[in-house]
């Protein structure tokens, strides 16, 4: 029997025609409709049902195959404003917005999945074509959970992957547990009474109550979180006055937290509130902290981890102790619900996601919709 990637790789041509087709026209999160478009009118030319409008652009396809498990394949869509530089033939045709982490890819791989389990059913059970929008801090899959996704289209499992630049082709990673960063962006504003910078005595000098913020918010990490957890505190902004000689009113601090768990996201930010408050009373000032979680911690199910490193490994090359990364990615909030595991795929020497010369690997194709098909029929077998 030849293996899915081996399949999928006779449609290479094609398939890499649509990648570079949805290169070409990248859309922003939650304003895919072109692309959701596009994936609609390709699921329904294969026979499958096509449900849209899930979480504003999301877009599901159903196949069902049996009364055996119901298994969820994600794939996100969005793409990031910035200029692309690569300068190739299906380079992006929208001003100031490119498909630099790969979403063009990850939606292909998905397509070719489909077509694939559409035409050869090797599994006995139900398969959700899980299509979101606005992976890249647009709340996408929040929008599909808040839209009934599990309850519409339930799952017993739920699988996806990101591709990898400096993995070679046909590789994968991916590890048991947490396995990408929870990620909070924060803003701290401290109140104070500006004045003339040479009367410092008539004012309460809301640059010293927020220096002072800084260099408490650095015992968060070093002396709350326990050692043997990872976190990240970062102060990123420090936005105050414009003048030599004022004091200015308020001043205003920003960053970002990471963390590998709920639990530890939530002991920075009530740390980061009683300091913001507490030094600045201290100072006769006041501060107000808001804490934005935009994505909870990627967490791999174990035996979740265990079918796709399995089904990887028959595949090619697998690393089932990849390291965890500070990256974040809202696929974890459908894991919040589901059990499933995420997963890494190479993309060979190619520059790094996020790189206005980035391009996704279309060789990578049939590998990581060979990986997702994989794991439906090891999952789901035909009795
Ligand atoms: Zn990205
Ligand atoms: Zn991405």
């Amino acid at each position: 029997m030849t293996s899915p990637v081996e399949t999928i790789a006779q449609w290479q041509e094609e398939f890499a025609a649509i990648r570079r087709d949805i290169h070409a026209h990248p859309e922003l999160g939650l304003e895919e409709h072109r692309t959701a478009a596009l994936v609609a009118a390709k699921l329904r030319e294969m026979g499958i049902e096509v449900h849209e409008g899930v979480g504003r652009t999301g877009v599901v396809g159903v196949i069902r195959n049996g009364n055996g498990r119901r298994i969820g394949l994600r794939a996100d869509m969005d793409a990031l404003p910035m200029e692309e530089e690569t300068g190739l033939p299906h380079a992006s045709t929208h001003k100031g917005r490119m498909h630099a982490c790969g979403h063009d890819g990850h939606t292909t791989m998905l397509l070719a999945a489909a077509r694939y389990l559409q035409q050869t059913r090797r599994f006995d059970g139900t398969v959700h074509l899980i299509f979101q929008p606005g992976e890249e801090g647009a709340g996408g899959a929040l929008a599909m959970l808040e839209d009934g996704l599990f309850e519409r289209f339930p799952c017993d499992e739920v699988y996806g992957l990101h591709n990898r630049p400096g993995m070679p082709v046909g590789q994968a990673g991916l590890r048991p547990g947490p396995m990408m960063a929870g990620v909070a962006f924060y803003d701290i504003v401290v109140q104070g009474r500006g004045g003339h910078g040479a009367r410092p005595e008539a004012t309460v000098d809301p640059v010293v109550a927020g220096s002072a913020i800084v260099g408490a918010l650095q015992s968060v990490v070093a002396r709350n979180v326990p050692a043997i957890e990872r976190a990240v505190l970062s102060v990123t902004r420090f936005d105050a006055g414009n003048a030599y000689n004022v004091i200015p009113d308020r001043v205003r601090l920003g960053g970002t937290v990471r963390a590998f768990s709920r639990t530890m996201m939530e002991l920075v930010e009530q740390r980061m509130r009683a300091i913001a408050e507490g030094v600045a009373a201290g100072f006769g000032a006041s501060a107000t902290l808001d804490f934005r979680v935009l994505t909870t911690p990627l967490v791999n199910d174990a035996g979740a981890t265990e079918a796709l490193a399995a089904a990887a490994a028959a595949l090619g090359a697998t690393d089932a102790d990849f390291p965890a990364v500070m990256g974040g990615e809202d696929f974890a909030f459908m894991l919040e619900k589901v059990p499933g595991a995420y997963a890494m795929v190479g993309n060979g020497d190619t520059a790094e996601v996020h790189h206005p010369k980035f391009d996704f690997n279309d060789a990578a194709i049939p590998h990581g919709a060979g990986l997702l098909a994989a794991v439906v029929e090891r999952q789901a077998p035909r009795v």
